[in-house]
């Protein structure tokens, strides 16, 4: 059996390795798709100490780092169950090829991806103006025009974001109405670069080849559509956890996000979790790092004293 078995190979889970087999402990790592959301991201400008990376060049620093080490790496699996320790002290983890792997203790690291509008445009321009991260690319649109699609919390606190930087936001609701915080939804309303529509369906992401140049949607209540000129368009209609697999064995938020206590440990004994899937707040690459080495760190206390 392995002494630490991660499940999920982004920032997160990669860390986690690392400090696993720092310790000269068994440590195994199950990836669908090693580098996971970093994969997707063009620009990256908050990895602290280095000044400009993007992603493809950040997974394969990451895999070099993890592959130092000796590190079983099983990649392109997917896990589909984990059954918790009983008595033999060894949790279970299924993989969808049928194979079980057995464990002291396992880190879960699936993380989440963005829900998607599915419009035209949206993934021709996904990183070319269509973007679903203000933290990450809202600097890059400084002194331009954007559009948030999205008037629960995250979008609104996007638009407020956002609206110290660029030029002027436009937040697209489908309701009638937002739905965020009274306390967001006063400070929105008193921004004079914020221009809010509500009841408005987005129906396509415009560019002009290269680049997002606009967004249209149609009024819901009078059925006219409208084209708006912009440089980039937020989407911020939920983040998703991967924890489908998981969810009938450990206990989740009702946002469907792993709740874990300081060290990562979530409510089965000896399973960890660490980064987007889990309810840490801001789903942040420097974030899953410094989670999936405490995560790694609290594992190696719970087999020290098991
Ligand atoms: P993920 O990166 O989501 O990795 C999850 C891993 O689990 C993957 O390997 C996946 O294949 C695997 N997995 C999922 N389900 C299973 C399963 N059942 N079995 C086995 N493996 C599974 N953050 C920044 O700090 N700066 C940025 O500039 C930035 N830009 C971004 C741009 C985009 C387009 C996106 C989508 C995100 C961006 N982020 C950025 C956010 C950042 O990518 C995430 O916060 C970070 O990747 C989370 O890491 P993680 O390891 O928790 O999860």
């Amino acid at each position: 059996p392995f002494d630490v078995l991660i499940i999920g190979g982004g920032p997160a889970g990669a860390s986690a390795a690392i400090y696993s087999a720092r310790k000269g402990i068994r440590t195994g790592i199950v990836a669908e798709r090693f580098g996971g959301q970093v994969m997707d991201t063009m620009a990256i400008e908050n990895f602290i100490s280095v000044k400009e990376t993007d992603g493809p060049k950040l997974v394969t620093a990451l895999e070099e780092h993890v592959k130092s080490y000796d590190v079983d790496i099983m990649n392109l699996q997917r896990a589909s169950g984990l059954v918790p320790a009983n008595g033999n002290g060894l949790t279970e983890v299924q993989l969808e090829s049928g194979a079980i792997l057995k464990a002291k203790s396992v880190i879960i690291s699936t993380g989440a991806r963005w829900r998607e509008i599915n419009v035209p445009g949206e993934t021709e321009y996904r990183g070319r103006g269509v973007a679903y991260c203000p933290h990450c690319d809202g600097p890059l649109f400084k002194g331009r025009s954007v559009a948030v699609i999205g008037g629960g919390n995250s979008g609104v606190e996007a638009a407020i974001d956002l609206a110290g930087i660029v030029k002027d936001v436009t937040l697209i609701e489908f309701n009638g109405e937002l739905r965020a915080d009274a306390v967001l939804q006063k400070k929105l309303f008193s921004l004079p670069n914020v221009t809010v529509i509500t009841g408005a369906q987005t129906t396509e992401i415009n560019g002009d080849g290269e680049k997002v140049n606009g967004l249209t949607y149609t009024n819901r209540q009078t059925g006219e559509s409208h084209r708006v000129d912009l440089a980039a368009v937020f989407i911020q209609i939920g983040l998703v956890p991967n924890t489908d697999w998981i969810k009938d064995s450990v206990a989740l938020s009702k946002f469907g996000e792993i709740e874990v206590d300081a060290k990562g440990q979530t409510s089965v004994d000896g399973v960890f979790a660490a980064g987007d899937v889990t309810t840490v707040p801001f789903k942040q690459i420097i974030i899953a790092m410094g989670e999936g080495s405490k995560a790694a760190l609290g594992a190696f206390e719970h087999l020290i004293r098991h």
